[in-house]
Formats: C-alpha cells, sequence, structure tokens
C-alpha cells in the first residue's frame, strides 16, 4: 500500500517501513526509504516529506544572511573587502554558510543509504562547531574589550592626539585580571570547545542514543558560554570610551542584539529537547511543523541578532576611526592576520574532518552490512507488492 511502482520518486512511508534506525520520535509517515539516489534526494526537495521542511528552514536564510552581511562593506570609510580588518567577518561568514548548506543538505541527502545519513549528520555537527568558532574570531576582533582601540590603517592622522571619549585609565582598568584569557587563552579555548563538542555529538549518533538531543544541546551550550565571554564582559563592565562616545549607543544596541540573540538560543533549544508540538499530537505535523522545523527557524534568528550585531560593532569602529589611538598610550590589540583568521580556522576545519573520517569508518563498518540486508528486504517486499 506504500509503495507505486514506476513513479519518478517512490512514494513516501510510514515510520513502521522504515529501519528503526531513521525513525523520528512523534513523527509517523513521510519517511523516505534511505537507498535513494542522488537525485531522487534532491528532486525530494519539492516533494512534501518529513525532511523538506527541515531542508527549506535551513537553505532559504542562506540569502537572507547574504544580504545583511554584506552591509559593513558599504559603509563610509570601509576598507577594501580584501582587506585585513574584514579577515574575521570573512571567516564568520564562511562559518555560518557551511552550517546552514551543511545542515539544509543533510536533511536532503540523508536517504542514500545509512551510513550516507550518518556521515551527514557528522558533517553538520562539525560545521556547528567550526561556525562557534567563527564567532569567536569575529567577537574577539570586534566587540574584545580593546576592539574599538584596532589599528585600521584609516584615520592615522588623528595618531598625534588622544579621541577626547578616550580615557587611559578607563582603558587599563577595562582589562583587569581577563585579560590574559582573552589575549592568549580566547581562541585556542573556543577551538578546543569546538573539538570536544563535535566529538561528544558523533558519540550520541553510536551511543547515548536515548539522551541524544539533550547531550547535543547541552553539549553546545558550552561554546556559546566561551564564544561569549567578550560581550558578558563588556556588558558586565563599563566600555573603555566614556559615555559620551558614539561607542555608549554601539554597546546599547550590542545589549539588545546579544539578548535576542539568547532569546532565540533558549527557545531553539526548547523545540529541540520538548519535541514539541509532534509530542502533543503525534502524525499531525509529520510534514509541516515539527519541532526540528521550529529549532532551525530559531537558531537561524539568533544568527540573524548575532550578525546584527557584529555588523553594529564593526560599524562603531570604522565610522569613529578616531579611535585608532597611539600604540604607546594603551596596548593596542594585534589587528588580524591570515594566520590569526584562515589560519586558525584551517586547523581547525583538518582537526573537524579527521574527526568525522574516523566516526564515518566507523558508522561505514556498522551500518553497511546492515543497509544491504534492508534494502534487499526491502526490495523483495516492493516486488511482492507490484506483482
Ligand atoms: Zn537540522
Amino acid at each position: 500500500m506504500f509503495l507505486n511502482c514506476g513513479q519518478l520518486l517512490p512514494p513516501l512511508l510510514r515510520h513502521a517501513d522504515v529501519p528503526a534506525r531513521i525513525t523520528e520520535s512523534f513523527i509517523l509517515s513521510g519517511y523516505r526509504f534511505p537507498n535513494y539516489s542522488l537525485a531522487q534526494c534532491l528532486l525530494s526537495a519539492f516533494q512534501p516529506t518529513n525532511e523538506t521542511g527541515n531542508f527549506w528552514t535551513h537553505f532559504l536564510p542562506v540569502f537572507i544572511f547574504a544580504f545583511y552581511f554584506l552591509e559593513p562593506f558599504g559603509l563610509e570609510g570601509a576598507p577594501p573587502t580584501s582587506d585585513p580588518f574584514f579577515y574575521p567577518l570573512w571567516n564568520y561568514f564562511m562559518g555560518v554558510l557551511c552550517l546552514l548548506m551543511a545542515s539544509s543538505m543533510a536533511h536532503l541527502l540523508n536517504s542514500m543509504s545509512l551510513v550516507i545519513r550518518e556521515v551527514c549528520f557528522f558533517v553538520d555537527y562539525g560545521t556547528i562547531s567550526a561556525y562557534t568558532v567563527g564567532s569567536s574570531l569575529a567577537y574577539y576582533y570586534y566587540i574584545h574589550p580593546r576592539a574599538g582601540i584596532l589599528e585600521l590603517g584609516i584615520g592615522r592622522h588623528n595618531n598625534t592626539h588622544q579621541d577626547p571619549s578616550l580615557s587611559s585609565s578607563s582603558l587599563s582598568s577595562a582589562m583587569p585580571e581577563f585579560s590574559v584569557f582573552f589575549e592568549t587563552l580566547y581562541i585556542p579555548s573556543s577551538c578546543l570547545v569546538a573539538i570536544i563538542c563535535v566529538l561528544a555529538c558523533c558519540n550520541t549518533r553510536q551511543r547515548w542514543r536515548t539522551y541524544r538531543y539533550i547531550i547535543r544541546t547541552l553539549v553546545f551550550l558550552l561554546p556559546f558560554l566561551v564564544a561569549s565571554t567578550p560581550i558578558f564582559y563588556r556588558l558586565l563592565h563599563s566600555s573603555p570610551y566614556l559615555p559620551t562616545s558614539s561607542s555608549f549607543s554601539s554597546s546599547a544596541s550590542m545589549a539588545q542584539f546579544f539578548c535576542r540573540h539568547c532569546f532565540w538560543l533558549v527557545v531553539s533549544a526548547l523545540f529541540n529537547i520538548s519535541k514539541i508540538p509532534e509530542r502533543l499530537s503525534p502524525g499531525r505535523f509529520d510534514i509541516w511543523g515539527h519541532s526540528h522545523q521550529w529549532f532551525h527557524v530559531c537558531t537561524f534568528l539568533s544568527i540573524l541578532d548575532e550578525l546584527h550585531m557584529i555588523n553594529g560593532e564593526v560599524r562603531a569602529i570604522l565610522l569613529h576611526p578616531v579611535l585608532v589611538v597611539p600604540p604607546a598610550t594603551p596596548p593596542h590589540l594585534p589587528g588580524p592576520t591570515l594566520s590569526s583568521t584562515y589560519g586558525v580556522m584551517l586547523v581547525l576545519q583538518a582537526s573537524i574532518a579527521s574527526i568525522i573520517a574516523w566516526f564515518s569508518w566507523c558508522a561505514n563498518s556498522i551500518y553497511k552490512p546492515q543497509g544491504d540486508q534492508l534494502e534487499k528486504e526491502f526490495l523483495s517486499k516492493r516486488h511482492l507488492k507490484c506483482h
């Protein structure tokens, strides 16, 4: 009753007709058997399956994100797009782009086989972790307590005098005991936590299955806490600039966007753990409106507010080059370099890729024989039903 031979795409199946491995809690129908070809997977983006909404809720945001991302490049006084000043922003962009693309593609292509399904979600976890490090780089260079005195290479003519809104004493008091953490440990900590997250999340696909949603959610709270330390610091301590500075209003809008960023993260976590609304009415939200789609929407809204927050800080720095102060006064923040931005991301991505390769190799040895057997049973069942 589920199969209709001769169609371009096989009809969708109920949860009892697919391997238990691919079923989702409280989702009863709309499943694809994990034997689709690549072309069928791509085509299924336009077929209402229980993954269609998951695909579109992270694919369409790519374009919305790209639109808002370009904003700072058009600002008056902005250096060229290839200027080192923008290196952290480009790394952040790549982090988000990879996250959204990997997530949407994981949902679209996971019905090719049981093994490919595992690999898809390993890559998904890997890109989420890489994104958190992309955020950390942007926070470090644009939201760092001393980001406003970053050497831009513009407004150098002001180097002979200090901006009246800057106070040397307030600058030094802005960097007390946390300075060691910010200067030397912040980016390495973000990378380390990202790697721990990939390891933990990949593990939830092979063990700790019962608590997988809680573990995956909690595990991603840790990088959020580490990455956000410059923001917590800026919000809890007075700005290094006097309140008359325009950075005062920039801090206010930063607080607003950061609160919204946190709000969307909390809501997305609640959807991911609670499995509401499908838990309340199993079968009713199989195709549209189930928790994972809301989870995607909320995570994207949190990213969008994060982007607005970063853009606001970039704008504050660019529009006020007089904030560039002589290096002799307070120690200035070292500017971004190729190795401190792209280099960090490259090393991190290579480490994550090795972890994914290891878990994929394990998944292949576990699920390949199972998948072959299940497909044989499935095809013989279909043969019987077609004749
Ligand atoms: Zn997803």
